[in-house]
């Protein structure tokens, strides 16, 4: 590709390095008449709240990450609440998951009676800094939350090391990266429990869903009694009852959720699922090679980084949902990461913002929100330590704004397209001096 570095930059005046039409290479979920013939097979049929395509679509997910036990849910939210519950989180227990993340991480926490203690992330992974867990773990710590950042695995080894010396559970949030592997081994088997979404915009879409896995059966038992009821042995008068619940302790309270709620999905987004499931191995490996294509083509451009494990160490992004890319502005003279964003958007990049999410350990739900109405927040309603901490704390998340930028998010791999926008990094990567 030719690079541009002369006084041409769009937001100058100069002509856009983004020229053609994009056509669908941003256009997701991929929806086919194979989705629709089997939404319309379980709409025909009247077989929206049974659980047999369900059950279908469990087993072969389950199958396809290698997991013992898969469990869908009507929401990754819900998917994620349970596995917490199942791994012993309760009142007055504590949770340590990353501050960089979208808020259904680790808001069941809350839900369950128990405060979360965030933990600043690596500033090259966006992950949950290993280095910054071990030290928050106090006797009422019960999980670590992980999630594999915009795609990105986090660093597996060391924080199963910790868990397991420590007696704490992992449960993997794989919202973001369905189908990656750390190492070799795919995410979402690792920890205890995994819980994942699986709505229409992430990178494995089943219009609203999400998923359980676990290799625990008693995890699993625990996550079906909490949310599940007509799977408990006991029918109601809609469902034919089954039996996934063995133990006693569950048993007792068959036929009725533990958590109240109803977790069960409706079955047009399972057999959309089922589709997209045999589709998606291919179409990740279709977005792998676009993605790794625009970040090849911009290697050694100063100031910006892949944000994707290195090459040969068995770890992949998945399906890239969310893309993000690093930012190093001291090598661009300073300029910050926004004017870097707006200058790559004058080019043609509409997706180029700076930052990610907003960091979660200062918003006001974990400082004073009274979710149990007892007169004080309920991080501190059931005896917990004060694990609540300000602005200035987590100095890596808090400099988000600075540290990472959005990068287009392909869906084909299309040479000439991706080398216009990868041009357009570029362009303004090397003309940034025109920026100062
Ligand atoms: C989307 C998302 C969730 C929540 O999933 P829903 O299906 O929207 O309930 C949880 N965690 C992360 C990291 C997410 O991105």
């Amino acid at each position: 590709m030719s690079a541009t570095t002369s006084a041409s930059l769009a937001i100058r005046g100069g002509p856009r390095a983004v020229r053609s039409d994009p056509g669908d290479m941003f256009k997701w979920p991929i929806v086919t008449r194979e989705d629709e013939e089997a939404v319309l097979e379980v709409l025909r049929r009247g077989a929206m709240s049974g659980t047999e395509i369900t059950k279908l679509f469990e087993r072969e997910f389950a199958d396809w990450l290698g997991a013992k036990y898969a469990l869908a849910c009507c929401n990754g939210t819900a998917s994620l609440q349970a596995a917490m519950w199942a791994c012993g989180v309760g009142a007055g227990d504590e949770v340590i998951a990353p501050t960089m993340t979208y808020w259904a991480s680790c808001t069941s926490a809350l839900a369950l009676g128990a405060a979360v203690n965030f933990a600043d992330i690596d500033p090259e992974t966006l992950c949950i800094a290993p280095s910054d867990i071990e030290a928050r773990i106090g006797p009422r710590t019960r999980v670590i939350v992980v999630v594999h950042y915009a795609g990105h695995p986090c660093d597996m080894d060391p924080i199963m090391e910790i868990a397991r010396r420590r007696g704490v559970k992992v449960v993997e949030d794989v919202s973001h990266a369905h189908g990656g592997l750390y190492k070799g081994r795919r995410l979402g088997t690792i920890g205890d429990a995994a819980g994942m979404s699986l709505m229409s915009g992430k990178s494995f879409p089943a219009g609203e869903g999400g998923m359980l896995v676990t290799n625990d059966r008693l995890i699993y038992e625990r996550a079906v009694a909490y949310g599940h009821y007509e799977r408990t042995g006991v029918a109601s008068n809609f469902n034919v009852a089954d039996a996934q619940v063995t133990e006693p302790e569950l048993l007792r309270y068959a036929g009725i959720t533990l958590s109240g709620a109803k977790h069960r999905i409706n079955q047009l987004a399972s057999a959309m699922g089922r589709v997209q499931l045999r589709h998606y191995p291919a179409r990740m490996a279709e977005i792998q090679k676009a993605m790794n294509r625009f970040w090849d083509l911009l290697e050694g451009v100063p100031g910006i980084r892949p944000h994707r494990p290195a090459a040969g160490s068995g770890s992949t992004m998945a399906g890239w949902y969310f893309a993000r890319g690093i930012y190093h502005g001291e090598e661009l003279g300073g300029i910050s990461c926004a004017k870097f964003c707006e200058a790559v958007r004058a080019e043609g990049v509409p997706m180029c913002f700076p930052g990610a999410n907003k960091p979660l350990h200062v918003h006001p739900v974990f400082h004073t929100a009274d979710l149990f109405r007892m007169g004080r927040p309920t991080v501190l309603s059931f005896g917990q330590r004060d694990v609540r901490q300000g602005p200035g704390t987590l100095s890596a998340a808090e400099r988000i704004d600075e540290i990472a930028f959005g990068v287009p998010w392909f869906k084909h791999d299309r040479p000439d397209i991706i080398a216009e926008y990868a041009a357009a990094y570029r362009k303004v990567a090397e003309g940034a001096g025109e920026l100062r």
